[in-house]
Order: C-alpha cells, then sequence, then structure tokens
C-alpha cells in the first residue's frame, strides 16, 4: 500500500476492476463471488444496466446545481421513501454519519423546545453509527473510540436487548432523556438481534415518556432483511430512521426521516449540505428503489435468507469452532469459538469467495439481495470449506 495515504484501513492484498451483479474480478481476469457486498452497499448487485443508465444518462444532462433550487430527483426520492416507510419527511445528505448527525440534531432541537437544557440521548451497548464526532460518542468499543476520549457528551449507555436497563435510566435521568438511538440488528458488532418485541417495547416505552424513537437503518435498511426496513418485521413506525449504504448502490447517499412531530423541527437554515440531494445521487437512489421493486427482490431475500441460514446450520452443526449462527433475511452472522486468522483471505484465494470478518471472531455475510439458490449454495460450500481448512 502507499504511504501517501493515511493509515486507516488495512486492505488485502487484492483488488478489482470489475463487477458485474453478484460476481467481482480482479486483474488477473479471477472471478469472486460478492457476499459482502461493498458492506452492504451493492444491494441490486454490480454495475446494474439500470444503475448504469440512470448514472450515465444523469451525468450527461446535470449533476449538481445546490440547494438554493429545487431538485426534482430530491423531491421524487423523498416522495417514494415516504410512501415505502410511512415516515413523513426525508432530509438527504452524503453518507450514513452524516444521516446520523442529522437524527442527532433533531433530538437536540426537539429537546430544546421541551426547554430541556442538557437533553440525554439513550445508545447501546457495542453499537455503531459512525466516526465523526457526534456520532463516535454514541457509538461504542475501544477500537473506534481509543484516542478520541473529549467528545460532546450527551449520552447514556444500555445493554443493547435489556429492557429493565431501560426503566433504570428512565428513573435516573428521566427529565433529560429526549431520544433513544438504536440499530434494529447490530451490524458491526457481529450481526447482534435483540430478542422478539424489544423493538416494539421501545416503542412503546418512547410514547410513554414522549420520547424520539430513532432507528439508524443505515446497514439494515432497503431490502437488507427481507422488508423495506426491519423495523417493518414488528409493525411499529420510528419517529426517526436514517439510511444510507444500500440507498446508492454505491454513490454515496445518506437520509433522514421523521415522521409527526420530528418531522416539523427543521427550520430553514437550522440544517444543510452542500452536495446533500443532488440529481445524481436522487436519481441513483430513486432506480435502487425501482430495481428491488420489479425484480421482486423483498421476496427473493426472504427465500434465499432463509436457504442460507438454514444451510450454514445443516452444514455446520458439528463444526467445533462454530458458536452461533443468526441472522435476519440476508444479514447473517457465524460466531466462532476462536479467530480464525486470514480466513477472509484464505475464502476470496481458496474459494473464490469474498466474505467479511466483524469484531475479529463473527463471520458476516451480506450478499446483493438478488443472490438465487446456486449462489446459496457456493456461499455455504465456500465458508465451510474455509472455516474447515484450519
Ligand atoms: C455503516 C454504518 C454507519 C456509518 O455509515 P458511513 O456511511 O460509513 O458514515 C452507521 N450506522 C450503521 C448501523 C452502519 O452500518
Amino acid at each position: 500500500m502507499t504511504a501517501a495515504l493515511m493509515n486507516t484501513y488495512q486492505p488485502l492484498a487484492m483488488s478489482f476492476i470489475k463487477g458485474l451483479g453478484t460476481r467481482l474480478w480482479d486483474q488477473a481476469g479471477r472471478e469472486y463471488l460478492d457476499a459482502v457486498a461493498g458492506v452492504a452497499v451493492t444491494n441490486v448487485g454490480h454495475s446494474h444496466p439500470r444503475i448504469v443508465a440512470a448514472i450515465s444518462e444523469q451525468a450527461g444532462l446535470l449533476l449538481h446545481t445546490s440547494n438554493l433550487y429545487s431538485i426534482d430527483w430530491q423531491q421524487q426520492l423523498a416522495q417514494k421513501l415516504t410512501q415505502l416507510s410511512g415516515m413523513d419527511r426525508v432530509f438527504f445528505n452524503n453518507s450514513g454519519a452524516e444521516a446520523n448527525e442529522t437524527a442527532l440534531k433533531l433530538a437536540r432541537l426537539y429537546g430544546w423546545r421541551k426547554g430541556i437544557e442538557q437533553p440525554l440521548v439513550v445508545v447501546m451497548a457495542n453499537a455503531f453509527h459512525g466516526r465523526t464526532l457526534g456520532t463516535l460518542s454514541a457509538s461504542d468499543g475501544p477500537a473506534v473510540r481509543l484516542g478520541f476520549n473529549d467528545l460532546p457528551g450527551d449520552f447514556v449507555k444500555v445493554p443493547f436487548g435489556n429492557l429493565d436497563a431501560l426503566e433504570r435510566v428512565q428513573q435516573q435521568h428521566g427529565e433529560r432523556i429526549v431520544a433513544i438511538l438504536v440499530e434494529p440488528i447490530q451490524g458491526e458488532s457481529g450481526v447482534q438481534l435483540p430478542p422478539p418485541g424489544y423493538l416494539k417495547a421501545l416503542s412503546k416505552l418512547c410514547k410513554r415518556h414522549s420520547w424520539l424513537l430513532m432507528l439508524d437503518e443505515i446497514q439494515t435498511g432497503i431490502g437488507r432483511t427481507g422488508h423495506w426496513f426491519a423495523f417493518q418485521h414488528e409493525g411499529i413506525i420510528p419517529d426517526v430512521m436514517t439510511l444510507a449504504k444500500g440507498l446508492g448502490n454505491g454513490v454515496p447517499i445518506g437520509a433522514c426521516l421523521a415522521r409527526g412531530r420530528a418531522a416539523d423541527l427543521f427550520t430553514p437554515g437550522s440544517h444543510g449540505s452542500t452536495f446533500g440531494g443532488n440529481p445524481l445521487a436522487c436519481r441513483v437512489g430513486c432506480t435502487v428503489l425501482d430495481i428491488i421493486e420489479d425484480q421482486g427482490l423483498l421476496e427473493n431475500v426472504r427465500v434465499q435468507g432463509e436457504r442460507l441460514i438454514s444451510r450454514l446450520r445443516a452444514e455446520l452443526a458439528d463444526n467445533p469452532n462454530v458458536l452461533a449462527i443468526r441472522g435476519q433475511g440476508l444479514m447473517i452472522g457465524i460466531e466462532l469459538k476462536q479467530p480464525i486468522r486470514d480466513l477472509t483471505l484464505i475464502a476470496a484465494r481458496d474459494h473464490g469467495l469474498l466474505i467479511n470478518v466483524t469484531r475479529g471472531n463473527t463471520i458476516r455475510l451480506l450478499p446483493p439481495l438478488t443472490i438465487d439458490e446456486r449462489e446459496v449454495e457456493m456461499i455455504v460450500r465456500g465458508v465451510v470449506r474455509a472455516i474447515s481448512a484450519i
């Protein structure tokens, strides 16, 4: 790696020059099955012809005018997202962290309007919400926080999935709490699912205390779990929701959606973004949503997700190094007892399969939502062989 880049990543010594659908090719022309999808980003596959056409046409028409003028594609995408989610209004930015910053600003404004001087947001142990100073303080874990201790405060942390702990912080800090920020499924910390009914209970608690329920759906949203948004599995609706990753299929875009009281907090001048909501990103967002609809991908995620998890469970049932297999839709984690050194390299080099390992010991599978039965078998075979080679 060139020393001209700051030392923030540890990339594998491999890179790709071409992608199509679920496949990637390296410089030597070798083909790989992509079960990472750029970390839940390329949900409709690489170089989808409709995305290629949308980008090419829009690049030839207009890339940027700024939010000094109204932007038709931005309005169309907002309309589509609110229809699909039941939320009322959208603010667009360029990344997940920025979308969460927007949510945190809404929480601040909400508290300020209620006359709460030092508003507190409840966040979860092992959460990941981004790398800006604000979202980092809402996140957990020494790996991301080390050396950045002097962050803006205003957060109180509870264990994920634990309702009793929430009752306790309510009793302790009740007056100051304005919102709960939570991932429906924790992605970076190893595909952690809360107990069934957890989101529903959070929703009730928030209603009772007039707190905002703010869901970070940056990884779980845009079809990843088999519904458009993970909250739809529990028949609730949040006050605030953030999106990014899969919304642009690789074109940078983030969105913060809000409903009811939370939707009307911003006023002209109180928030903004130069690039946010530009014609290119929003047109691609519209195209992504159309593709998911037209290709019936939500149904595909449910079918292939169930197939993938049950095939993994069957094949890995007797593997002494497998602690747990869990997930929803096409967001699946395989927790190992012992980390395996160079596992992602072994899977790629020896089995042509791209996987991700998070928190050191959990294989995370996030394939494109378009995978078919044959590709599910290829993933199972690759994972089983890579784990068993040790
Ligand atoms: C990826 C991710 C983020 C951060 O998104 P960026 O685009 O990298 O800023 C925030 N929250 C969750 C749940 C994520 O998975």
